[in-house]
């Protein structure tokens, strides 16, 4: 495209553009024209989805929806102002304390987002040369900028490699920090596995490090009542640091850390996520709060989502799909190939099924996949409808 005059020095972007459609990184984007459901209209084309973070299939939940009005409705549509000036609402201080009852911790404190959590975090924790930031290869992008907006240097470990974890741990340079703190995803996001908790806190305790956990893909799904993956191993009141995302299973939007009081009142007044952007509006709130509910008096919501994960893993199982390491609803299928992953997603859309293909760089070179989450609103019709198109276009593409 010719680029109008004055904007001349913005033609290096098309250049930029180029270069990423040659790498297959260049990224459209897809519609929904409604709500995000099981079943959803995608581009004007009703899907099977299984792409969605709505593990528990509440973004269009009736219940939540009339709490999101009602809290319009009490205290408007936005609060105009950061938490520390005047954007801080009853509502933002209730869903915080229930946050922390929920997760079985002192105190919590929400950011606007899941990424914004772990950037918080790790900036305020890690404040000079001589703390140490210990991370898997694998975390989410939230953490690795995290760790790149902290003070201190970082050391990488091999995916959940606890020999790797404790090579950095005896090092001197660990050995002579003046804090440790080693971050992990709770569940991987690429791969679905999960964190070796009880390890990492054996390791932790040995070497006096932080262990600080995100479980977005874990909130709501693992854990009783979906508290998380220290819930799920008992190691609830040993993990010093436990993220959450609001944005997934909750249906809505935002992240919080749940731990100490003096951790919460730290945060208060030091992290740059919570001191300089708006507080969330009510409605998100009020969504939260919902859901929290719902998580606390419906365990049948999760039973069925990993009633359904079973169900699809098998299938693609039985017809000879790699699906990885997968231990959670996060399966990959994995195709090794980014054209053929996008030829293979391409073809199950005409289908009616939803999958997102995921090439390099989001994952290493030949682990190229399509990558599936079913939630608990998916009917077994759904997924054996999705598992047939799986195997109709798997045999057509020879990938199976
Ligand atoms: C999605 C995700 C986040 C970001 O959460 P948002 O609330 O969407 O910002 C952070 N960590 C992990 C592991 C994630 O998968």
């Amino acid at each position: 495209m010719k680029t109008e005059a004055g904007m001349r020095n913005l033609e290096f972007l098309d250049a930029e553009l180029e270069t990423l459609k040659k790498e297959n990184r260049h990224i459209t984007l897809r519609q929904l024209s409604g709500p995000q459901e099981p079943v959803s209209i995608v581009d004007g084309k009703k899907v099977i989805n299984l792409t969605s973070n709505n593990y528990l299939a509440l973004t269009n939940d009736p219940r939540v929806k009339a709490a999101a009005k009602d809290a319009i409705d009490r205290y408007g549509v936005g609060t105009a102002a950061v938490r520390t000036i005047i954007g801080t609402m009853t509502i933002h201080e209730e869903l915080e304390r229930r946050l922390a009852r929920f997760k079985g911790t002192e105190a919590s404190i929400v950011f606007q987002s899941g990424f914004s959590t772990n950037v918080a975090l790790c900036q305020s924790l890690m404040t000079s040369e001589r703390d140490l930031l210990v991370s898997d290869e694998l975390n989410h992008a939230s953490i690795i900028d995290g760790a790149r907006l902290a003070k201190s240097p970082r050391k990488i470990y091999a995916h959940k490699d606890m020999k790797a974890l404790e090579k950095i741990l005896e090092s001197p340079e660990s050995r002579q920090a003046r804090r440790r703190m080693i971050v992990t995803d709770g569940v991987f996001s690429m791969d679905g596995d999960v964190a070796p908790l009880p390890d990492i806190m054996a390791l932790a305790d040995r070497f006096d490090a932080i262990v600080m956990v995100d479980d977005a893909h874990a909130s709501g799904v693992m854990g009783k009542n979906g508290r998380g993956t220290p819930d799920h191993f008992g190691l609830s009141d040993r993990v010093q640091v436990q993220i959450g995302t609001l944005s997934k299973a909750f249906g809505a939007i935002g992240g919080y850390a749940a731990s100490t009081q003096a951790m919460r009142e730290y945060l208060v007044s030091t992290s740059r996520p919570f001191l300089f952007t708006s507080s969330h509006p009510p409605s998100v709130v009020a969504t939260c709060l919902k859901v929290l509910d719902i998580l606390e008096s419906e365990p049948q919501r999760i039973e069925a989502l990993w009633r359904n994960t079973r169900h699809f893993k098998e299938g693609l199982r039985k017809a000879g799909f790699d699906t990885g390491a997968s231990e959670t609803p996060i399966t990959p299928v994995i195709i090794g190939d980014t054209e053929k992953a996008r030829k293979f997603s391409a073809r199950l859309f005409e289908e009616g099924v939803f999958a997102l293909a995921i090439g390099f760089p989001t994952v290493a070179k030949g682990r190229e996949r399509l990558r599936t989450i079913v939630s608990s609103g998916h009917t077994p019709q759904d997924l054996d409808e999705a598992l047939s198109k799986f195997q109709k276009v798997g045999k057509e593409l020879g990938l199976i």
